[in-house]
């Protein structure tokens, strides 16, 4: 298994920091992975990923199936040299896009087929495939293949999706077995939690995993929809469930104030498109809140976005010249909110670790969210 070790904070319950040994390096935990969705952090070149320094970026399988393809991965050797990035490198299953992006699908126990989002084109995804495709890209977290359901959803739905999710992620781990036996990977395997917004569903799915000698736990099926109020109930009952000695990884939620929720709950790990796909959109996070670019009102500012922010967009940039490359059109302006955004992500997840191992995680997350709340 790979390596974890609690370095700080409370390592049953509460916020902790952590240590994830992987084949690429150490990642220290909490922390925020950029996604990287068809191969590349969109908008951010590998040199330009390298300063921000991530502790794990996050590439999408189904995508990655799909174009440029499993083989001519392998060939190309492997998809850290795809992504031209030599540090650890988390991958979901497809699961998630194949129920949320493909065009048809149907799903029976032995996997789901689905087809191509982008030519029609038919394809298979069993639990045992996924994990070798994670594999075969030589990533070092790969992910269980699971289902994630809807909200709302159906009562009588959800139990019958999360058992054969179960049966799944045993089948994920022992394919992952026989490919570590073979000599050809050396990634971990995390397994997922599922059981929508009922927290008896979620501790028998918990309780069913965690027998099993997987490398971390997830927490799937969240941030699809439900209420704010009812994603943070979910993630507070849901996050002390995991098993304390193994890193818990809440799968894609991502905004600021959800994250330091999560993290005083006890989550490690998290990923998002928030920074990324906001940038593209011009929507700007700050420790003074979040602002949208294109707005009349920074026309003239000659203040960088945020005046706390150490990243080379606010070190040479005016609100007001952002905004005029922004309504411009100019490509180069969703690069420098991009640096931007994923500046603001990480060093969120980098100063709330400073504040567990110094003890005063509860200060650095009431100054962050009032500074938020005081607005731009
Ligand atoms: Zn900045």
């Amino acid at each position: 298994m790979l390596p974890w070790t609690v370095v700080g904070g409370d390592p049953a319950g509460g916020p902790r920091a952590g240590e994830l040994h992987t084949p690429h390096g150490v990642v220290r935990t909490p922390a925020f992975m950029p996604v990287g969705t068809a191969g590349t952090v969109k908008g951010v070149a590998a040199w330009e990923l390298q300063r921000l320094a991530p502790e794990m970026v996050l590439a999408n399988t189904y995508h990655l199936i799909l174009r440029p393809g499993v083989d001519r991965i392998r060939r190309l050797g492997g998809l850290h040299r795809v992504m031209a990035w030599d540090g650890p490198i988390l991958t979901d299953s497809g699961g998630y896009q194949v129920f949320s992006l493909a065009a048809r699908r149907s799903l029976d126990e032995g996997g789901v087929t689905f087809r191509s989002h982008l030519d029609g084109s038919e394809h298979r995804l069993t639990p045992e495939s996924a994990v070798e495709t994670q594999a075969a890209f030589g990533v070092d977290v790969a992910m269980v293949l699971d289902e994630c359901l809807p909200w709302p959803v159906e009562p009588g739905v959800v139990r019958p999706s999360m058992e054969r999710s179960v049966r799944w992620a045993v089948r994920g781990l022992e394919a992952a077995g026989r490919v570590r036996e073979a000599g050809s990977w050396g990634g971990g395997l995390f397994a997922i939690q599922q059981g929508s917004v009922d927290r008896d569903l979620r501790a028998e799915c918990t309780a069913l995993l965690a027998g099993h000698p997987f490398d971390g736990f997830a927490i799937g099926g969240l941030a699809v929809g439900e209420p704010p109020e009812l994603l943070h109930e979910a993630i507070a009952f849901a996050a002390p469930l995991l098993p304390a000695e193994r890193p818990r990884y809440l799968m894609g939620v991502g905004y600021p104030e959800d994250m330091l929720h999560a993290v005083a709950c006890g989550v490690d790990l998290f990923d998002c498109v928030l920074p990324t796909r906001s940038a593209r959109t011009g929507k700007v996070f700050t420790s003074r809140g979040d602002l949208v670019i294109k707005n009349a009102r920074w026309a003239d500012d000659p203040e960088p976005l945020d005046p706390d922010c150490p990243c080379p967009t606010c070190a040479h940039y005016s609100r007001a010249v952002l905004r005029h490359l922004f309504i411009s059109r100019e490509a180069t302006s969703v690069v420098l909110l991009t640096v931007h955004n994923l500046t603001f992500f990480l060093n969120l997840m980098r100063s709330a670790r400073d504040a567990i191992m110094t003890g005063r995680y509860a200060s650095y997350r009431e100054s962050v969210e009032a500074g938020r709340r005081a607005g731009p």
